[in-house]
């Protein structure tokens, strides 16, 4: 466990003009004499997050208790009450709870709040970063490591904001729900040992309405104006095997139908093939919503036509945006081979080869008629294409309620030009776990974040600049209090 304080915090942080002036550039509405409160804010969550990159929780192996313990310090720290609970040797989950104050006599306590994030992070491919991905360096106001916007850098804002409503709390101001931090394990590698064994062995520790959890963007557009990708739902992500059988022998004699060739021609119709465009209720209201803000001209009409309901106004808008690959990705399931195997030796023709793909179907959308889609193009009966692990699907969340309203005031409070739209994201969360046990959770990354920085997250140098951090923390912290507060 590490002590709070890290010892680099203060010499590593920019100077106090500088985050001032960063501040500043934000735009955020702050009153008068607020910076230096955000400036001693930014100063103590950098140590923090610091401290959590410098705790290696690559999973697998995970790790994640140490993560856990050094949170369960800083709640105790507070004041707030916390548990450390223990899912196998080495990992687990620490929940902190702020309780609501009783409701006046007759009136029922609102429903229990939930801010969570993972403590695991992905693994690093060493060589490939300019610097040690666990050291937590500063670099021009930028703080570069694994896990500092996935998920580490939401963590420390959730804690933040429990900080800040419990300091509410001893000033005499009443919470209307409980807020629940809660921190997991395992969600890098399917949440065995995180959200799934919490959920299965300490259900009441974790019993609420509500989860705000990862999965979500707050995006920089070209032109410098955010939008929040209030994530609603989520594709399923399966994985596939294609195989291709032929004869085999001595590489000496050329044989037709040679599996490795087969398995070629299999997975060049598989790359030409491209799923039905498929609308759902969120991705209708992101396109629509998002067209009013997006800087580009041309893309900004294709989303209107993609939300307009029309046929041909789809097809054509689907057609422009198939140039932005990660707005395509939310129009049609998607397809891609990921690992080749096939062959022994270099003078041995192979009985089979084998190609495995990722398909993440859209919710609602069945795996097996997308396999029956790609075996029909690939038209060759000696390849076969079987499931090898099949996702569920999960309810998607409503943008009509409480909980979406809050997010878009707190984010209106500290940008009035930003706007937020309910997201498909393409890629799984904890939050499907959730929404199947029947929580309302909401997928979000507080950090305003340009295009190159987002795809850093489970790359090389993932780094988070400090005023995004700063950002976030508040936007997370705005939140919570909308929604705890009276
Ligand atoms: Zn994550």
């Amino acid at each position: 466990m590490r002590p709070v304080s890290s010892r680099t915090s203060g010499r590593r942080l920019r100077s106090r003009t500088a985050l001032v002036a960063l501040g500043v550039s934000l735009g955020l509405a702050l009153p008068l004499g607020a910076q230096g409160t955000d400036d001693a804010l930014l100063r103590e969550a950098t140590a923090q997050l610091q401290g959590l990159i410098r705790l290696n929780t690559t999973n697998p192996p995970g790790n994640e208790l140490l993560v856990a313990r050094y949170l369960d310090s800083l709640f105790r720290a507070e004041g707030i009450e916390s548990q450390v609970y223990e899912s196998a040797p080495g990992r687990g989950a620490v929940v902190a709870r702020l309780r609501a104050s009783a409701p006046a006599a007759g009136a029922a306590a609102a429903t229990p709040l939930i801010l969570m994030g993972h403590m695991d992070v992905v693994g690093v491919q060493r060589d490939q970063w300019t610097v040690d991905p666990f050291a937590a360096t500063v670099r021009d106001g930028v703080l570069y490591g694994r896990g500092a916007i996935d998920d580490k850098g939401m963590l420390i804002a959730n804690f933040q904001a429990m900080k800040a409503l419990q300091r509410r709390v001893r000033a005499g101001v009443r919470l209307k729900r409980d807020v629940i931090f809660v921190g997991n394990a395992d969600e890098e590698a399917g949440g065995d040992f995180g959200m799934g064994w919490l959920l299965e062995h300490h259900p009441g520790a974790i019993r609420a309405e509500w989860a705000l959890n990862e999965g979500g963007r707050t995006r920089v557009m070209s032109n410098g104006k955010r939008y929040v990708a209030l994530q609603t739902a989520e594709k399923v992500s399966h994985v596939v095997t294609v195989t291709a059988t032929g004869p085999d022998g001595h590489a000496s004699i050329p044989l037709e139908g040679n599996a490795i060739s087969r398995l070629g021609r299999a997975l060049a119709a598989i790359g030409a093939h491209r799923e039905p465009t498929v609308l759902t209720p969120t991705t209708t209201r992101f396109f629509g919503s998002l067209a009013a803000a997006w800087p580009d001209a041309a893309e900004a009409r294709a989303m209107a036509d993609v939300a307009s309901g029309d046929a041909a106004r789809v097809a054509r808008g689907a057609t422009v945006l198939r140039a932005v690959p990660t707005l395509d990705a939310v129009l049609r399931n998607g397809i891609s081979p990921t690992i080749l195997e096939g062959g022994i030796r270099s003078n041995v023709i192979p009985r089979d080869a084998t190609a495995t793909l990722n398909i993440r179907t859209l919710p609602g959308e069945s795996l097996d008629a997308v396999i029956a889609r790609l075996t029909a193009e690939i038209a060759d009966p000696l390849v076969h294409v079987t499931v090898t692990s099949r996702g569920e699907d999960s309810p998607a969340m409503s943008a009509d309620n409480e909980f979406f309203a809050a997010v878009e005031r707190a984010a209106k409070r500290l940008d009035p030009t930003i706007t937020v739209v309910p997201y498909l994201s393409t890629g799984a969360t904890d939050s499907a776990d959730l929404r199947r046990a029947g929580y309302k959770a909401y997928g979000l990354l507080p950090f305003p974040l340009e295009m190159p920085d987002e795809e850093r997250m489970h790359g090389n140098d993932e780094r988070l600049p400090l005023t995004a951090f700063l950002f976030g923390i508040r936007f997370v912290t705005g939140i919570a209090e909308e929604l705890a507060l009276p």
